[in-house]
């Protein structure tokens, strides 16, 4: 079969691997750090930094199709990976996506709603912006920020100095404070014919800015499930995306609210795996290489839990845990606030 190549070594590129060995493909990841979750599973790891301009090469040369498991890909080692082997999910939704002050304007650009936002530079731009917006708002951090690193809250406009502090100097993104009544997230898909497929929305919870909890189906009145998916449907056709999506959203009295997009699969999409025929990842791997995808029919539904940290203490309970299933990430060393692994209760459905 054709080998498929991971940016990525961590436990997305990990189920994305094991994914991709079920349908007979081998997988390469390229990862620099040591002994990554997805080495444990993959066909072959490359351990290589992004400024390896040779084991770049040699890594796009040895693949069929390169993929990634997060967004954080510098442009100079996408531009040698792409002179070699496509690249799927494509340039644009990376460029959109490593920003989110990009990210903000091509979802108003596109007519979706979005917080009230304002690029941050110093603290004349931050009093500016607020006394726009006002508080209670949040800063963040315009790229690399995960996990509800990267962003300090302003709950009144005494925060704003320590918040600007917290930045380091990093260009940032000031946004109003969206007052929503829960979170959700679609998880989409595209394949490389256009064809579009669809995950019932999922509502999360997020503790400590991780996420915690996925529950399938989300709370949500029919009308708010049809925007959802069509809005994310709008994404993907507008990017002329191939892979998988996530678009986190708040849900308000006013509709939906566009928090960020993730142009990968997605934490939030796990539940898949137990819910669903085809899960996230094998959708993922199917769209990159050109297959059908699966429908997103949801045979069970779903409560995911994350495993983060001394969760894994749990590990005796959980095991005996009936229609509970695990799936830890191989991961050695226990830091607060690492994924570690997750569980899927499976709610079965009756009849
Ligand atoms: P991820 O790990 O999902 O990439 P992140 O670090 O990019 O997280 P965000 O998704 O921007 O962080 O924010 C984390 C959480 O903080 C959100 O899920 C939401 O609960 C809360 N939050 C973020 N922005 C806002 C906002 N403008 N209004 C209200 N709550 C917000
Ligand atoms: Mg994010
Ligand atoms: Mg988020």
């Amino acid at each position: 079969g054709a080998t498929i190549g991971i940016l990525g070594g961590g436990q997305l590129g990990r189920m994305l691997s094991v994914a991709a060995s079920r349908l007979g493909f081998v997988c390469h990841i390229y990862e620099p750090g040591a002994n990554p979750p997805a080495g444990q599973v993959a066909d072959r790891v490359t351990t290589a930094g992004y400024d390896d301009v040779e084991a770049l090469t040699a890594f796009a040369a040895s693949v069929d199709v390169i993929t990634y498991e997060f967004e954080n890909i510098p442009t100079e080692a996408l531009d040698i990976l792409e002179r070699q082997c496509p690249i799927r999910p494509g340039r644009e939704a990376l460029r959109i996506s490593q920003d989110r002050l990009t990210e903000k304007n091509f979802l108003q650009g596109l007519g979706l709603n979005t917080a009230p936002f304002a690029d941050i530079s110093d603290q004349a731009s931050l009093d500016a912006a607020l006394a726009e917006i006002g508080a209670p708002a949040i800063l963040k951090t315009r790229r690399f920020g995960y996990d509800g690193k990267g962003q300090a809250r302003i709950k009144t406009l005494n925060d704003a100095p320590q918040a600007l502090a917290d930045m380091s100097g990093a260009p940032a993104l000031l946004e109003g404070f969206i007052t929503f009544s829960h979170e959700i997230s679609v998880i989409a898909a595209r394949g490389l014919q256009g064809d579009v497929a669809c995950y019932d929305p999922g509502e999360n919870v997020h503790t400590d800015g991780i996420l915690d909890t996925t529950t399938v189906p989300a709370k949500l009145s029919g009308s708010q499930r049809m925007d959802a998916v069509l809005l994310a449907g709008r994404i993907l056709n507008e990017l002329d995306y191939v892979g998988v999506l996530g678009v986190e959203l708040f849900v308000t009295p006013a509709g939906l609210v566009v928090n960020e997009i993730a142009p990968r699969v997605h934490n939030s999409g796990h539940w898949t795996q137990n819910g669903c025929s085809v899960d996230q990842f094998e959708q993922h791997i199917r769209a990159v290489v050109g297959w059908p995808l699966g429908d997103g029919q949801r045979h069970s539904d779903v409560v995911m839990e994350n495993l983060i940290g001394d969760d894994m203490d749990r590990l005796p309970e959980l095991a005996k845990e009936a229609d509970c299933a695990l799936h830890l990430y191989g991961k050695a060393v226990t830091k607060p606030g690492r994924k570690m692994g997750h569980v899927n209760r499976i709610i079965r459905k009756k009849g």
